[in-house]
């Protein structure tokens, strides 16, 4: 079948030359997750612009990440490939290398135009674009410094969000005008990266009084006890405890006599604002905070004060984004770039509003283990394309064969993931995955959270398992080496392991053997480390 298909593309060539070489526009966010995006949750907000994407085209609902965490979701979207093979595993001490085979880079060899415009967090310099502009690490939301293509730093006025949208507009502008030898529109793909909904959700000023008068609802399991689940006890990521979510740095009412640890990176974020907005921003938290110092709040009405002040914050964040969407797509529109760029928009991972009593993500439960995923079609796309909802299991490490697919590029063998393309063309495959594989790599590390790798089936059942690091690695002081097992059909909150109980007996043996078929498809070495029999 292979060699059949092989002779098939030496003999026609000008076939696969002919292929119409459509756009690409990729819009990523950063922690933004489903329960804050209308169109799959109506309960905290609205996402206009961002549902119009999917109303206009498709939602993926069963859509998953391969490593929940900033630098590896990246790594994973760009090479195609699980963390370990990328190399890029862990935000610490990764450093992507840029030399190896990437989405960008076989489009480019393609004839496309390729652009990263916003957040890239892998490290080393970007490889694959025509052009570039980052924000350092993180970056900031308040008058941000960008990095160029020269290596050299510049600071622009400006709230980040609305900013890379106007960079993002301008080479548009440029590379539409771009032409083939034949005088087609040479095709592009533009990567734009967000920092929003990123900690430490700072709003911007004309946002700050939104949300205000929102009060929204507390998750079913916000103050789950976590038994039966040790990794799950012993993380930094609640939103009660004042040293993982700080009274400054995350709800920002600064108090100079008790500075938090990120007290500093606070105030130097703030120190970027001109004195109007500052003085804007201070009166609006000051008094906020002169409130809350009257109040003594503790325990429980403490933590329910602080998810408020985060829903609100990150719901601002948001509303900046989403407003940007819509810019984008009427630009799209006003331009007839609509006709022929597929608009795809996901965010890096999911993350936790409250759920377990969380913020953060990392963990393979279904908050964060989720990322939203919305496309829509070229409207002249030459062939059949699908509407509405895509229950089949995706993952990250799709986009990438996906937009070579969408090109006519031929899909290397090693890429892990596989092309969206025929379930966006309205197909279901008969043979399409019927579970996921995810790992987490990143302990010992901020926010705690142990090293797990898992699997998710189509039919709702989970298993995972935490594994101590190495056994000669000092830093991993309080090692858990455990399993858990969800069914999520009742389970939907995974409070109930159900590994080792009584008459699951059958679905563990199955799980086991669906987890081993996978680690031996990719081919992570963890194998070795912890054989599965
Ligand atoms: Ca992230």
């Amino acid at each position: 079948m292979k060699t059949s298909l092989l002779t098939l593309a030496v003999l026609m060539p000008c076939a696969a030359a002919a292929q119409k070489q459509y756009n690409v526009l990729y819009i990523m966010t950063d922690d933004h997750t489903a329960q804050m995006m209308s169109c799959y949750d109506k309960t905290n907000v609205s996402t206009p612009n961002l549902d119009r994407i999917a109303n206009d085209g498709v939602r993926f609902v069963n859509s998953y990440v391969a490593n929940s965490l900033s630098g590896p979701s990246r790594a994973c979207m760009i090479t195609g490939k699980h963390s370990h093979a990328n190399g890029f595993t862990n935000n610490e001490h990764g450093v992507f290398d840029g030399s190896q085979q990437t989405m960008p880079k076989l489009l480019q060899a393609a004839g496309y135009s390729t652009a990263l415009i916003g957040k890239w967090h892998l490290v080393s310099t970007p490889t694959g674009f025509d052009h570039y502009e980052i924000i350092p690490g993180q970056g900031e939301y308040y008058n941000p410094t960008f990095i160029t293509m020269d290596g050299n730093t510049h600071i622009e006025k400006g709230y980040l969000t609305n900013l890379l949208t106007d960079k993002a507009i301008e080479w548009l502008d440029a590379a539409r005008a771009q032409k083939n030898a034949d005088g087609t529109q040479k095709p592009f793909a533009l990567f734009l990266h967000e920092k929003a909904c990123h900690r430490d959700w700072l709003p911007e000023i004309k946002y700050l009084h939104e949300y205000e008068d929102v009060t929204f609802p507390l998750p079913h399991d916000f103050n789950d006890n976590f038994e039966g689940r040790l990794a799950a006890a012993d993380q930094e990521m609640n939103i009660g405890s004042d040293h993982d979510m700080t009274m400054d740095y995350d709800i920002k009412m600064y108090d100079a006599n008790n500075p938090s640890r990120l007290a500093e990176t606070y105030l130097s974020y703030l120190g970027r604002l001109d004195s109007k907005d500052r003085a804007a921003y201070d009166q609006f938290y000051d008094s906020l905070a002169v409130d809350f110092r009257s109040r003594h709040l503790t325990g429980q009405a403490l933590k329910e004060f602080k998810y408020q002040r985060f829903m609100r914050d990150y719901a601002k964040v948001l509303k900046t984004f989403d407003d940007n969407v819509g810019r984008l797509l009427d630009y799209l529109d006003t331009t007839g770039l609509s006709e022929n760029t597929l608009v795809v928009y996901t965010s890096d991972q999911g993350f936790y509003m409250g759920e377990h009593g969380w913020f953060d993500k990392r963990f393979m439960y279904e908050e964060s283990f989720n990322t939203p995923l919305v496309m829509r079609m070229p409207t002249k796309f030459e062939g059949n394309v699908a509407h509405g909802d895509i229950t089949e299991m995706v993952q990250n490490i799709d986009y990438a064969p996906t937009f070579l697919d969408l090109a006519g590029v031929e899909i290397p063998e090693d890429i892990q993931g596989v092309s969206l393309l025929p379930l966006l063309e309205g197909q279901h495959p008969k043979n399409w995955r019927q579970s996921i594989y995810y790992h987490y790599h990143e302990y010992p590390a901020e926010h705690k959270v142990r090293r797990h790798y898992g699997v998710r089936t189509a039919d709702g059942w989970k298993l995972v398992h935490f594994y101590p690091v190495a056994a000669e690695d000092t830093l991993d002081a309080q090692k858990i080496d455990a399993w858990e097992m969800y069914d999520l059909n009742t389970d939907p909150g995974e409070t109930h392991n159900l590994y080792g109980q009584k008459g699951t007996e059958k679905q563990l043996k199955r799980l086991r053997k669906e987890l081993k078929k996978l680690q031996i498809q990719y081919n992570d070495p963890i194998l070795e480390t912890y054989p599965i029999k």
